[in-house]
């Protein structure tokens, strides 16, 4: 194993996923992990949920997916707009695909890598990372050297050493010996780094390089399918903002 494809917050993008995983072929990903999101906000939750299944990569649970497969979960607290994805989302998918989903791990720790959707401190809550003393929180329960999440949707490198916690811009990058990484690998459905281009990261785990790959996708398809299910205008329009 070597080149090893991270993908994460999907968000029922087909358009987006499908570009992804062309690149991934045209790139010689040889492995799958997922970061979770896999359904929320976006229009095709069952062709998603199926194509991240017939990966058989291990995934770990995120928020969307926790609402959706939480049925007993008051919607109350919700706003309007979101309430209504996640009931529309559950109203698409088969029973055998919330059961999939509940059945989804927190994290996950695969051949010396960690997958989480938020963070390693509570993974549970989906706390934010958006800083060092977050990030630092993180770290503190990070027991491998390189840790893969999602969650903002914003592309992020975190550097743990004996000097303290570091942020680094997406960019190519080599992992050093003796420090730890907590990599956010970016939205492959809903980007909000103001870059409305689809985002994965590929891993390669010999030559310890992380290469953030950033894919135009038709935008206006993934619009024309949030509008035909009659889900928030909003949605459609933070697509092509990329926030
Ligand atoms: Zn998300």
């Amino acid at each position: 194993m070597s080149k090893i494809a991270i993908l994460g917050d999907i968000h029922s993008n087909i358009d987006a996923l499908n570009v992804v995983l062309d690149d991934c072929r045209a790139q010689g990903v040889e492995e799958f992990l997922c970061t979770g999101d896999v359904v929320g906000y976006n229009a095709c939750p069952r062709e998603c949920l199926e194509i991240v299944r017939s990966l058989g990569c291990p995934v770990v649970m995120g928020n969307h997916d926790y609402y959706v497969c939480s049925e007993d979960l008051n919607l109350d607290d919700f706003n309007p707009h979101a309430a209504m994805v996640v009931q529309w989302t559950r109203d698409q998918l088969s029973a055998e695909d919330l059961q999939w989903l509940r059945d989804l791990p927190f994290t996950k720790t695969v051949k010396g890598m960690t997958l989480v959707h938020s963070t390693m401190d509570r993974p549970e809550t989906f706390g934010y990372v958006f800083d060092n003393l977050q990030a630092q929180a993180n770290f503190t329960n990070q027991k491998t050297p390189v840790c893969f999440h999602g969650h903002t949707h914003c592309p992020m490198i975190y550097e743990h050493s004996i000097n303290g916690v570091y942020r680094i811009d997406p960019q190519d990058f080599k992992l050093q010996m003796g420090r730890k990484y907590f990599i956010n690998v970016g939205s492959v459905g809903q980007p909000r780094d103001g870059d409305p281009r689809a985002t994965y990261v590929i891993y390669d785990n010999m030559a310890k390089t992380v290469t953030f790959r950033r894919l135009e996708y038709d935008i206006a398809a993934a619009q024309a399918r949030i509008r035909a299910a009659g889900l928030p205008e909003r949605l459609a329009e933070r697509l092509a903002e990329g926030h």
